[in-house]
């Protein structure tokens, strides 16, 4: 038996019913917000991903890369954010009134499979393509906020400034220096990361418990006036708004090209639901206008396992009929569905108290029976399962009856 590659999944049964309630909230909050769908391919250029300037691990060496039968050197995406750059760049989007975009689709990357982590991922994403400035920035995290609380999931906002690019040069040569003494005792990762990525180093769960990784020196005392007032501000409004969060200096991101502003959304069993932050030199060394951006991107299988849901597809109309009044049943039935009632027929040859006992099992609003009576008169009989009330109405009344029903009962 052939099975599915390591580090995926199948989505189904309940799950697959959570994961449409899951992307029609999102959905549905980001149209209050102003954002536009933007859906960019699955497999892009390597060289989109692989920038001289980008030494993230995530990119060096976790990503799907191949030859078509072209010799084009491709990479499976590992990540959204460069791809609607790219998108935005190719297409001129940033000429566009609105510059709010959001993505919902898979991400590939080669890392060790665990609970939380798969090879192929789904992400749901942002892009505001804007300068740095406090509300855009604070407008960002407020819309993740308001996704996780409208799926009532408990988690906590880590933010961090991590500064312009020259704070943030001066900060990495004082880090260097000082990781340089410690040298022997950093794990064989972060060893290399001095060399070409020392932020990364903030990050890494194997040296965190070291005793001078306390007192490595801290991005906050790096900061300018003009980056602490921004910061302050930022502070402020998630006061005001109410979002939990805790103000955490050694928060860095994968990605090379963030600056300013990057948090993370952590649950509470500290797993990272989303993760994100500003980028300003992003879009033009993309080869587009000198414009910054802020972003945010959710995992959504932590999402997905982050919140209960009820199902509340509840079963309209359980159609029973004798074998004999199939054809008719299944018209009845079509009549009922282009209505938008969720209603089945037991299409089965089997006797009418079977049929009858195993819909019930279903707890369908109302029961509708068919037999040769009903057929000959154009009626149908129907039955309310709650009350047992029971009448037979005329078969072209049946939508009008259904629609004053649950008008009545809305919240059947
Ligand atoms: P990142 O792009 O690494 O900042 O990740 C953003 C979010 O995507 C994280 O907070 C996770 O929720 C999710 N994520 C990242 N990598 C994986 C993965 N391999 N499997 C599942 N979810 C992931």
């Amino acid at each position: 038996m052939i099975k599915r590659p390591k580090g995926t999944y199948d989505l189904f049964g309940e799950d697959s019913k959570k994961w449409q309630y899951m992307e029609s909230v999102i959905k549905k909050i980001l149209k209050t917000y102003d954002f536009n769908y933007l859906r960019t391919p699955t497999f892009e250029e390597t060289n989109l991903f692989k920038r001289d300037d980008e030494k993230s691990e995530m990119v060096t060496k976790q990503t799907y890369d191949f030859e078509d039968k072209s010799g084009r050197k491709i990479t499976l995406r590992p990540e959204n954010t460069a791809g609607a750059i790219r998108a935005i760049i190719e297409n001129k989007l940033y000429l566009e009134k609105n510059k709010n975009f959001y993505y919902i689709g898979s991400n590939f990357r080669y890392e060790r499979p665990q609970k939380g982590r798969f090879r192929e991922f789904f992400q749901f994403g942002i892009e505001v393509i804007n300068d740095r400035d406090y509300l855009v920035d604070f407008n960002v995290l407020l819309i993740a906020s308001k996704i996780l609380k409208t799926l009532k999931i408990k988690s906590t906002l880590l933010i961090n400034n991590i500064g312009s690019e020259s704070e943030r040069a001066k900060y990495n040569k004082e880090l260097s220096k000082y990781f340089t003494k410690y040298q022997e005792k950093l794990c064989p990762d972060c060893k290399e990361r001095l060399s070409n990525n020392t932020l990364r180093i903030l990050d890494c769960k194997v040296c965190s418990s070291n005793q001078f990784f306390k007192k490595a020196p801290k991005i906050s005392d790096f900061l300018g006036k003009d980056s602490k007032e921004y910061l302050n501000k930022i502070e402020r409004l998630l006061k005001e708004y109410k979002i939990n969060y805790k103000y955490d200096t050694n928060l860095v991101r994968g990605l090379d090209y963030y600056s300013d502003l990057v948090f993370e959304f952590i649950s509470s069993e500290n797993q990272a639901l989303c993760g994100g932050g500003r980028y300003n030199n992003l879009i033009k060394d993309l080869g587009g206008p000198d414009v910054g951006g802020i972003g945010f991107a959710f995992g959504l299988e932590r999402l997905l396992n982050s919140f209960t849901f009820n199902d509340n597809d509840k079963l309209r109309c359980f159609i029973i009929s004798d074998t004999l009044q199939k054809d008719y049943s299944y018209r009845v039935l079509n009549k009922i569905r282009d209505s938008n009632f969720y209603s089945k027929l037991d299409y089965s040859d089997r006797n009418f108290g079977k049929k009858l006992k195993s819909s019930l099992k279903e707890e369908p609003d109302f029961l509708i029976f068919i037999k040769d009576e009903e057929e000959k008169n154009k009626t149908v009989t129907i039955k309310n399962t709650k009350t047992q009330k029971q009448e037979t109405i005329k078969e072209k009344d049946l939508i009008d009856y259904l629609n004053k029903f649950y008008k009545g009962n809305e919240n059947a």
